[in-house]
């Protein structure tokens, strides 16, 4: 019919069993965007694995922890993997990135979460998907808004407002 548009699968070369997942990404130690760089272009050059889009750069206060402003991104991944084996590759470059965990909520030199896997809902020991604290960070909301604003209720962005998050480079800070 005249005026309807067909929802257009993203297209991947990864093939039709290809998920679109949500990756959140933050720094507040060292190079923070040299970190966030290196984390993309690692992610990127895992097999199962398609970056597909990048949001802008934000600066951000840390929530519930001290320490200097964090830079967070969303990237969309078209990934085959399997959620726990995202996880697990995820991890393997926070460890390649230095990140150590003295303390919960400890500054970071990377930390990367899944903050959605397709419209997967996931709850075991070691993955929860949704991100169980992505409702409440407006440093994950905001990028995640800014790449699909359909993901992303307007209350839901309304109720972390108070938060103290700026975006200060466009998407082309990954290139
Ligand atoms: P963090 O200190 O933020 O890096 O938290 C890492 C811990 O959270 C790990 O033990 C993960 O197994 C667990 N975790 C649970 N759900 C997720 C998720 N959606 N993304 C990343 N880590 C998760």
């Amino acid at each position: 019919m005249q005026g309807e548009t067909t929802p257009v699968a993203p297209v991947s070369l990864l093939g039709p069993a290809a998920v679109s997942a949500w990756i959140g990404l933050g720094a507040n130690l060292g190079d923070r965007q040299a970190a966030l760089r290196t984390a993309l272009s690692a992610m990127g050059a895992l097999p199962g694995i398609c970056v597909q889009r990048v949001s802008s750069l934000y600066g951000s206060a840390p929530v519930e922890a001290g320490g200097p402003d964090y830079l967070n991104a969303v990237v969309q991944l078209c990934t085959t993997l399997a959620p726990h084996a995202l996880l697990a590759q995820l991890q393997a470059i926070e460890q390649a990135g230095g990140r150590e965990r003295p303390y919960r909520n400890a500054p970071r030199t990377i930390d990367l979460d899944i903050l959605l896997f397709g419209d997967q809902v996931i709850c075991t020991p070691t993955l929860i998907v949704p991100h169980p604290r992505l409702h409440e960070r407006a440093f994950a909301l905001r990028p995640l808004a800014e790449l699909a604003p359909e993901l992303v209720p307007a209350q839901q962005l309304a109720a972390v407002a108070a938060q103290r998050i700026d975006r200060v480079q466009g998407a082309g800070w990954a290139l």
